[in-house]
Parts: structure tokens; sequence; C-alpha cells
């Protein structure tokens, strides 16, 4: 009896608890279903959203690029029509580089329209009938230029004359366009060569295309790599007329649109093959064998290689080393470095490198008034440059202004901490730039104050001496241990400074605005001056120890420095 109602009394409430827990459990996993349904009908949302939103960004980019190309067209057409007429050769030089640039951005622009196109699904083929083998004749033979100015062979192998198929001309011009450009960019010796034949696969007719050239090569770890967009392989990122490496990436999608595969085998220092293969397809019904070639232009040459302008001889005339405007220009863009020269080069003698390895050793020989340098550069960059030539007591004066396609505030940043005096960001204008120099060089007259004042005061002790203080204090020591030799040389003094006699002129100049001999007379006179005030000797015996052998042209030298005879301050004191 007992135990019945035990489970009367503990039955019921356990039931109902169970029960409880049913319900909860099925609200709760109704509740879970219905919040997983909304999480993916938001998801589905967003998904929808972000498509839309990619769409409106890729209108938004393919409209803005498309806005480019007006003013382009109208900067080229104007170009092309003003060319012709000009008679001056160095005005008609800047020109073609003008050109040239313009060419390259509107090349770009295509490139990125193109590839807008490819990635929102809109790039169709107009694909026509034809024979594929004079067409490609044609994109060849528009090289042949380029390839007589380079002195690189130009090839066209034919294994099959007729090869009638659909093929979209623009894309295939696209296509052969930038492999043939590659080719020739990538190669200075050799041949570049061109094979079209027929060739089956899997039971299949395709068009086999080979484009093999025998130039720098990619290494092995690369080559999977040079069809992603804007990459390019560590051998060819500093090469003149280098692109942005969209070039691959295009042409990989323009083949996967004829349905076709492509192929690149490279070495290292050898050559570069790429093997395309196209079906051949005949579906096109407009029969149109006689495919209209088009005559395409020739790829201009100048268009390739930057113009050489005319510049001043690189060595210096010993006048030169006496006037002071000495600029050196280290930026690896021959269009930049040749356009800096000519801007610079009606106000300043201008020196230039290519590299910053090459710049380092100029500034070090010439050591320049100032120093324009671009900051991205193959092996030694500017930062690299800067820091070097800060710390060499030849050119630790000279200031340095870092030229940089990079505008951010860390750059500019990262350029100051280096010690690099100005920063400009590309792309400047000339007045800006000749602005900036004039500022810095005008910044070192401060400098020649503060060290000309006195050739006899020694450096702030407690201060950490700046590396101009030690290199003064270096010649002045040197000085003052020939103070009485009267045939003590400015070559002897270089020498024993471990300068050429025009380094020593330079840096002297820079920094006390005294040639080198001026500064050795001057530091001759001050210390007469102070011997004269301490009494301690008659003017001849203090015109010996100073290093003069006669009194009397020691008291002309002395009146003329002071304005006042020698006699006169050993009296006065
Ligand atoms: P762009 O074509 O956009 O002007 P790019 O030529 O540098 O610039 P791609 O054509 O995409 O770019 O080529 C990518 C990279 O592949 C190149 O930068 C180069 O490193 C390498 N490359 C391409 N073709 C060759 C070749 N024939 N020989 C050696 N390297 C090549
Ligand atoms: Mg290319």
């Amino acid at each position: 009896m007992g135990e019945s109602v035990s489970i009367m009394t503990w039955g019921l409430p356990a039931v109902s608890i169970v029960i409880l827990l049913l319900v909860w459990w099925f609200l709760n996993s109704r509740l879970n279903r219905l919040r997983l349904n909304d999480q993916l009908e938001l998801e589905k949302l967003e998904a929808e959203r972000l498509k839309q939103l990619d769409l409106v960004k890729s209108d938004f980019f393919s409209n803005v690029t498309h806005e480019f190309r007006t003013p382009l067209t109208l900067i080229l057409g104007h170009l092309e029509q003003v060319i012709p007429k000009i008679e001056d050769e160095r005005a008609k030089k800047e020109l073609i580089v003008v050109k040239r640039n313009a060419k390259l951005l509107e090349k770009l622009i295509n490139q990125l329209l193109d590839i807008a196109k490819i990635e929102a699904d809109r790039m169709d083929l107009d694909l026509r009938k034809g024979n594929i083998v004079p067409f490609l004749n044609e994109i060849q033979r528009s090289f042949a230029s380029l390839s007589e100015r380079k002195g690189v062979g130009l090839r066209f192998d034919i294994d099959d004359e007729d090869i009638t198929m659909d093929f979209d001309p623009d894309k295939i011009e696209l296509i052969f366009y930038n492999l043939l450009s590659n080719a020739f960019k990538f190669t200075d010796k050799g041949e570049v060569s061109l094979r079209v034949g027929k060739t089956e696969k899997d039971g299949r007719s395709y068009c086999k295309l080979v484009v093999q050239d025998t130039g720098i090569g990619i290494v092995e770890e690369q080559i999977t790599k040079v069809f992603d967009r804007f990459y390019q392989s560590e051998n060819s990122r500093w090469r003149k007329n280098k692109g942005t490496g969209i070039g691959l990436a295009l042409v990989k999608d323009l083949v996967d649109l004829h349905e076709g595969t492509i192929d690149l085998k490279s070495i290292s220092g050898v050559g570069t093959e790429i093997i395309i293969l196209l079906p051949i397809e005949q579906r096109v019904q407009n029969n149109d064998a006689q495919m209209e070639i088009p005559a395409l232009d020739a790829v201009d040459p100048d268009m390739e290689a930057s113009i050489a302008f005319e510049h001043a001889p690189q060595t210096l005339t010993e006048e030169e080393i006496n006037a002071q405007n000495i600029a050196l220009v280290i930026e690896d863009n021959d269009d930049i470095r040749n356009f800096l020269r000519l801007t610079l080069e009606p106000t300043y003698r201008v020196f230039d490198a290519v590299d910053g390895e090459t710049g380092i050793e100029k500034a070090m020989e010439i050591i320049p008034d100032v120093i324009i340098c671009d900051v991205m550069m193959p092996g030694k960059d500017g930062f690299d440059v800067t820091k070097f030539l800060k710390k060499q007591e030849k050119t630790s004066h000279v200031p340095i202004i870092l030229l940089t396609a990079k505008a951010g505030v860390e750059n500019r940043i990262a350029g100051l901490e280096t010690g690099a005096d100005a920063y400009v960001p590309k792309p400047f204008s000339s007045e800006e730039l000749h602005a900036r120099i004039k500022n810095l060089i005008d910044g070192r007259k401060k400098l020649k104050e503060k060290y000309s004042r006195s050739l006899l005061v020694k450096p702030d002790v407690a201060a950490e001496p700046s590396m101009e203080e030690k290199f003064l204090t270096r010649v002045k020591n040197a000085v003052e241990q020939h103070l009485d030799d009267e045939n003590f040389s400015v070559e002897e003094l270089s020498r024993e400074v471990g300068m050429s006699r025009a380094q020593l002129h330079r840096k002297l100049i820079a920094l006390t605005g005294k040639s080198a001999s001026r500064f050795v007379r001057n530091y001759r006179l001050e210390h007469a001056y102070q011997l004269l005030q301490n009494k301690v000797g008659t003017v001849s015996e203090i015109a010996y120890r100073v290093g003069y052998s006669s009194p009397a042209y020691f008291t002309k030298c002395f009146t003329e420095d002071f304005g006042i005879s020698p006699s006169q301050v050993k009296k006065d004191s």
C-alpha cells in the first residue's frame, strides 16, 4: 500500500516532468529550425547583396576606367598630329616620351577593362570563320621593326598553310600581341619565333601555336604564378619598360574563352616557350573564308625603347669642381631619369646613376650638393642609399630628396627615418622639385655660417659631435700639425684626410663655404690672431710659426682678412 502511494506521489510529478521536457525539447528544436531557416535566408540575402555590390563595383570600375579613355584619346590624337610638325629635335623627343607613356596608360586601361569584363562574365566571343595563318602572319609582322631595332631575330614557322577555323580576331590579336611583346621584352639576344600548325589530341583537332624565345626565362618556382594577375617574376621586375603583370592573366582568360589550353615551359637563362591549343571548330555559318585581314600598325620601336637625350658629360672639369650646383639623380626608370635631367640641367650640373649601387659610388666620388633618389629600385633601394650615404664622412652633409610613387604617410615616415631630408611623391611638378632643392641648398647656408664663424672654436664637448664636426676636427688637426710648414699643400692635406683633392674641396665648400686652400689660410691666420693676442712672440716669429716665410706677406694677408694689422692686434691686446 505504502509502495503504491509512493508511486502515486512520485509518479505523477515524474511523468509531468518528462512531458514538460518533451514539450521543451520539441519547442526548442522548432525554434532552432526556424532560426536556422532565418539564418539561411539571411545568408542568401547577404550573398545576393554582395553580388549586387560586386556588380555595382565592377560597373563603377569599368565606367571610370572608360572615362579615362576620352582624355587619353585626345592626348594621343593631338600628339600624333603635332609630333611630325615639330622641328626642334629635342622638343620632338620629349613629345615622343609623352606619347609612349600615354600609350602605356592606354594599354593598361584597356587591359583593366578587359579583365573587368571577363570577371563580370560580360566578355563574349565574336567568332568568325577564317584561315588563322595569314592573320597570325600579320600580327607577327607588326613586330618586324622592333625586332630589327632590338637586334633580336623574328621567325614565323608555318606547318600548315590552311587552318580554317572559328576564332575571334580581336582576342587572338590581343593574345599574340601580349605573348610576342613579352618575348621581345624579356629577350636581349637570339630570336623570337611563332610556330603554327595542326595537331590531334583525344580525337579532337587543334590549332597548335607556339611562341618561343631565347630570353631570360623564368625560375622554376615562379612558373606557376605568372598567369596570376599582377604577378611579375623576380628576375623581370626591374626590367626596362616593365609592365603591370596583367598580360598573361588576360591571355589565359582569352584562351579559356576559346576553350583552348595554354602551357608554359621555361628555363631560367635559356628561354621560354608558350604552347596554345585552340580547338578547330567550324560552326560559324558566315562562311567567311576570305575573312578580312586587318592591316595592323607596326609595333613602334620608339614605343618600346627609351629615347636617348644628349646630356652634359659625366665627368667634372677643374672649374666645375668649384661650381657649387651639382645635383645627382639616382633613378632606374629611363624616362623619369631623363626628365629629371632635362628639368634640372638649366640650374644645376646634373649627374645621374641608374641604380642604388652606382648612385652611391657616384655620390662618394663627386660629393654633389643635392641628391634626388628614387625609392623603389633594384638591389639597393632609396632607403638603403640614404642610410648608407648619411653614415659616410664624405657625404653625410649632402641633402637627399627621396622620390616615391607610394605617397602614404608610413612611407613618408620610413623615408625620413632613414635620414632623408625631404620626401617628394610622384607625380611631382618640376616647380615643386626645384623649390625643394633650392630650399635644401639654402638650408645648408646655416650650416656654413655655423662652421665658418671661427675655425678655432672647438665643438661643444657636452654634445655628441656630428659627422660634420668630426670631419672638420680631423681637417683642423691635420692643418694644426703642419702649421709651421709653409709647403703644406692642399694635396697633402687631402691625402691625410683620406679624400681626393676635389672631394675635400667640395666637402669643405659645402660645410664652410671656403675652398680647401682658403680654409688652410684662414686657419693659419686665426691661429696667428690668437698668438698675437697672447703676445707669444714678435710678428715675424708668429708669422713663421703659422707657416709664412715672409713676414711682409703675412702682414698683407692678415690685414686683408681681419681689416687690422698684426702689430695693431698685438698693441691693442
Ligand atoms: P604587362 O604584360 O601587363 O605589361 P608583364 O609583361 O610584366 O606586364 P605578364 O605579361 O602577365 O606581365 O607576365 C608576367 C610575368 O611573367 C612577367 O613579368 C615576367 O616575369 C614573366 N614572363 C612572361 N613572359 C616571359 C618571357 N617570355 N620570358 C621571361 N619571363 C616572362
Ligand atoms: Mg606582358
